[in-house]
C-alpha cells in the first residue's frame, strides 16, 4: 500500500488459470517464486496447464498472450532474483512461457489453421 492507502501496481497479473480440472483437484497453478507447478511440481506452464489453457483461452488468443506475457514478465523479475547469475535465459523463459501457446493467425478466406 501507498502512504495514500492506494495498493502498489503488481508487475504483471496474477496467476490464477488454468482453473482446476476437474473442479475437486489441485489446480495447474505456479508456486512462487520458483515458478514451479503446485500439482505436478514440474516446470510451470507444464504440460496439463499448457492443455488447460490452450483450452480455457481457445476463443481469446489475444488474452492469452497478454496473461503469459505478463507472466513471463513476473518469471523473469522471479528466477532472476533467485539466481542472477546462472539461471534462464529471457529466450528460455520466453519459449517456456509466450511463444509455445497455439496463437493462430485468420488468413484469407478465413482458414485458422497455421
Ligand atoms: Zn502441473
Amino acid at each position: 500500500m501507498t502512504r495514500d492507502g492506494w495498493p502498489v501496481p503488481r508487475l504483471g497479473p496474477y496467476p490464477d488459470r488454468p482453473r482446476a480440472c476437474p473442479a475437486d483437484r489441485p489446480p495447474h497453478l505456479p508456486l512462487r517464486p520458483l515458478w514451479l507447478c503446485r500439482a505436478c511440481g514440474g516446470p510451470w506452464p507444464c504440460a496439463e496447464a499448457r492443455l488447460l489453457l490452450t483450452i480455457e483461452y481457445a476463443e481469446q488468443p489475444v488474452n492469452l498472450a497478454v496473461y503469459l506475457s505478463g507472466l513471463y514478465h513476473e518469471a523473469s523479475h522471479d528466477l532472476f532474483r533467485l539466481n542472477p547469475h546462472d539461471g534462464p535465459t529471457p529466450r528460455d523463459l520466453f519459449d517456456r512461457f509466450v511463444s509455445w501457446a497455439p496463437y493462430r493467425r485468420s488468413g484469407p478466406g478465413g482458414d485458422r489453421r497455421r
